[in-house]
């Protein structure tokens, strides 16, 4: 419970809508492993991965071994692939995680302390075939396939890349490109002839992160990736097509504190960078830079209030900010402040206005991703609609 106005709500039934989507965008021959990484993009890391998994889920994707942890100890029982914690032997064994792993030193020790226990853990390679972060490089591909070949505590459950511009479908030949090395690596003769990659005990390649669901249908191989779509965005933000429907997960919501009226000419808020030019109706709310409505926010961003957008005005404050509501009629205090998601209109015309996170990324100069992870780890959430 919360008694703060400001809350991110975490529309669960939207979330499970859109893994169905995805199900059904990859068909029965690929699996889908959920990117819950970040706190699952900052709509709650625990709640999320146990809603996909009622919905189905049976893999996920964590960037730490805490995640793992997190999510074990909440009775998730998929597996957890930890994409940047090979180094964390015991509590991999414990907690039964697989993790990313691209480091000789790593693997060994995984594999003694595995061994200690009488297990074998199962490793997802790395190899960069161009993103140009983490991963092997391909001419180490085969010097890593014969050394977990031979290391008793490890098995190879998959060999993995990522894509560095799968969102942009003007240029296609980058990611063409890197699919085909991923290809090509994954059939070399030479791997194949020496058994290091067995059909028998095949590992599941993957590449395909949302961006690749979206545009590319030929980089599925038996798994994917998908961290933005299950939350309801296109990675390359507003006005894309979408091959399959998706709905927005996230809102962020608070409530009017005070309205009141200032004459014309009257400076509003720190350094009264807003005059205003007629007499106006401000709302006060309760929400600013240290909720995640950044300061950058000032003099660009808008909220819904009665089904209608209000111009935030003045700088936006650590806990406040105001909204000019002289053009909406009958605005009181406690009336709902849509920063981020859809309210309908008040005349009940059925109509709704929506702010999405593209549109507000636009505002901070950023991405849907990051306006996503600020909001949803800046407040209190509170999850709807199983
Ligand atoms: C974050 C991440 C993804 C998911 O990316 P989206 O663009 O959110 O779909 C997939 N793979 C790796 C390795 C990642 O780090």
């Amino acid at each position: 419970m919360t008694l703060s106005s400001n809350r991110v709500e975490i529309n669960l039934a939207a979330l499970q809508a859109n893994f169905q989507a995805i199900l059904q965008r990859v068909g029965p021959e690929a699996q889908v492993l959920a990117m819950v990484k970040s706190d699952a993009y900052g709509h709650g890391l625990v709640p999320v991965a146990l809603a996909i998994e009622r919905a189905g889920g049976t893999y996920f994707g964590v960037a730490e071994v805490d995640e793992g942890i997190a999510l074990r100890q909440a009775g998730l029982a998929g597996g957890i692939v930890v994409f940047l914690g090979s180094d964390c032997y015991d509590e991999i064994i414990y907690y039964n995680l697989s993790p990313v792993v691209f480091d000789l030193d790593n693997l060994a020790g995984l594999s003694a302390a595995a061994e200690k226990k009488n297990i074998r853990v199962g490793v997802h390679l790395k190899v960069d075939v161009g993103m140009g972060r983490l991963g092997i490089m391909p001419g180490q591909m085969a010097l890593f396939l014969r050394t977990i070949k031979t290391l008793p505590g490890v098995y190879l459950a998959g060999v993995l890349g990522h894509f560095s511009s799968a969102d942009n479908i003007t240029e296609t030949a980058a990611t063409k490109k890197q699919l085909q090395q991923f290809s090509d690596l994954v059939q070399k003769k030479d791997i194949c002839a020496e058994g290091l990659l067995d059909k028998d005990d095949a590992p599941l390649l993957h590449i395909a992160n949302s961006a690749a669901i979206i545009n590319y249908p030929d980089t599925f191989f038996q798994l994917v990736r998908p961290g933005l779509a299950l939350y309801g965005y296109h990675p390359a933000g507003r006005g894309q097509e979408w091959p399959f429907p998706l709905k927005a997960v996230m809102s962020f919501k608070t409530r009017v504190v005070q309205v009141k009226e200032v004459p014309a000419g009257y400076g509003v808020s720190y350094g009264h960078t807003f005059i205003t030019k007629r007499a106006t109706t401000l709302a006060v709310l309760p929400v600013g830079y240290a909720d995640g409505y950044m300061r950058g926010l000032t003099g660009r961003a808008e909220v819904l209030i009665r089904g209608k957008r209000a111009p935030i005005c003045g700088r936006i404050c650590m806990n406040a900010c105001l909204a000019d509501v002289t053009d909406i009629a009958g605005v009181s205090p406690g009336d709902e402040v849509v920063l981020l998601g859809s309210q309908p209109w008040e005349d009940s015309s059925g109509s709704e206005q929506t702010i999405s996170a593209d549109e507000i990324a636009g505002w901070m100069e950023t991405i849907s991703y990051e306006v996503l992870c600020l909001f949803g780890s800046s407040n209190d959430r509170i999850y709807l609609n199983e």
